[in-house]
């Protein structure tokens, strides 16, 4: 099936070619009919499989049937968080790129003005994460009643995010008759109940089976001492060849820990948590996606979503505590083909949350020790002393050398059968 078989114009076309979508992915050959065709929809899929083209195409192609008024905005897209919105607002300026639509992103972290002066201008649609929409709402800037499309994207992180009322409320706001389109990753009980109440008979669609992993992941867990977390990181880091990096943490003030240690040990590291302004967190994104920054750290909530192209590692600081957290955050790295790497630390406390990702992947999952990682890993000499030359990326070389001096040793004296030299010395 191509994307000419949808009956899209001409103008959507050309864009989609520009952007080089050769042919649709799965969701969007179940979803666009539907859509085209007036249905409501039902879809269970994760980000990154074209999950955003199949709503924001046969939008287009719908709304490109009307004219905007001023506050009278005619679709809504809802997402939990503003960088899922934002990549949602990227979608759209691409395949509306032949086209004169409007389109409003209403995020919070920045001004209202802005925001304000595009809806009194008139737009076709708006983008908006729920407290940011309803604090507009309730200033009079957005009328909600000639909503005809509303799409709810990852509605089980609004669930986890305590938005769900928020939904309700502006649910109650919009025309009873317009079509609705409600995905979300895992279609649990709560999920479906949250459903009923917002879709009318609407077409079920299930992409991939969120419990499994690409097969283009290699997944690694690796046992660290508890107090030696960081440095077993950096170590890995230095064995590594990374081109790009996510590196997750449970919490927001590791994030901040990490990055400064990191950037003291000379990577390029950009972090990204809730807590960060909204002007710092778009900051941090643009350095990572342009290559100024190759390793981001970040916490969940704030990573939500995010698509970063051709990421080679992701690395788990800590093991997520919600099993569906670590599917989703493993599943940046080997994406559209692509082979990705993805390293998760743990220490012996995390026993109980490792057995509730196997049960939910099916599968155990691999473990190997910090030490045996560095002696499995015949280049780590090689590397490790390449490293040490490199002044760009290695401030402290000596201590590096020092932290790493007994395995170092250890490998040496397996392979040459000598006995290494520091150890004859008094
Ligand atoms: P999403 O599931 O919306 O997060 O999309 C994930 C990635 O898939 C994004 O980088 C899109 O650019 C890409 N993508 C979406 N549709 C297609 C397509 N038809 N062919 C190739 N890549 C696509």
């Amino acid at each position: 099936m191509k994307f000419v078989d949808f009956g899209l114009c001409n103008e959507i076309l050309s864009s989609i070619n520009d952007i080089g979508y050769t042919k649709p992915t799965e969701i969007q050959k179940k979803a666009i009919p539907g859509i085209l065709m007036g249905r409501d929809i039902l879809g269970c899929a994760q980000t990154g499989t074209g999950k955003t083209g199949s709503f924001i195409i046969p939008l287009i192609e719908i709304l490109n049937c009307g004219i905007s008024k001023s506050r009278m905005p005619r679709s809504l897209i809802l997402a939990p968080t503003r960088e899922l919105a934002i990549q949602i607002a990227e979608e759209f300026n691409k395949v509306n790129k032949y086209l004169k639509l409007q389109m409003v992103l209403l995020i919070g972290g920045v001004p209202f003005t802005e925001q304000d002066s595009q809806l009194s201008k008139g737009v076709d649609m708006v983008v908006a994460t729920p407290g940011r929409l309803l604090d507009h709402i309730e200033r009079g800037k957005v009328l909600t009643k000639y909503i005809k499309f509303l799409v709810i994207d990852e509605a089980d992180r609004m669930l986890d995010m305590g938005f769900i009322p928020d939904i309700i409320k502006i649910n109650k706001l919009l025309p009873k008759i317009r079509q609705t389109l409600f995905f979300s990753a895992t279609l649990s009980h709560g999920i479906r109940n949250i459903g009923k109440d917002l879709l009318i008979n609407p077409k079920e669609i299930t992409i991939d089976n969120y419990s499994s992993i690409s097969g283009n992941i290699d997944s690694i867990f690796i046992q660290s001492k508890n107090k030696n977390k960081m440095n077993d990181l950096r170590t890995i880091l230095h064995i590594e060849t990374i081109n790009n990096a996510i590196i997750f943490c449970n919490k927001k003030s590791d994030v901040n820990k990490l990055n400064n240690y990191l950037k003291a040990n000379n990577f390029k590291t950009v972090s990204l948590h809730g807590n960060l302004s909204q002007s710092l967190r778009l900051e941090s994104l643009k350095k990572f996606k342009n290559r100024s920054a190759e390793i981001l750290i970040a916490s969940d909530v704030a990573a939500r979503g995010i698509d970063i192209e051709g990421l080679t590692h992701v690395f788990n600081f800590d093991v997520p505590n919600n099993p569906e957290d670590y599917v989703h955050r493993i599943g940046r790295t080997g994406r559209a083909g692509n082979k990705g790497k993805a390293y998760t630390i743990f220490n012996k406390n995390d026993e109980k949350n490792i057995f509730l990702i196997e049960k939910l992947i099916k599968k155990k999952v691999n473990k190997i020790t910090i030490d045996n990682y560095i002696i499995s890993n015949k280049l780590s000499n090689q590397k490790l002393s390449n490293l040490n030359n490199d002044n760009n990326k290695i401030k402290h070389k000596n201590k590096i050398k020092l932290d790493l001096l007994p395995v170092e040793n250890y490998l040496n004296f397996k392979e040459s059968g000598k006995i290494p030299n520091f150890l004859n010395t008094k």
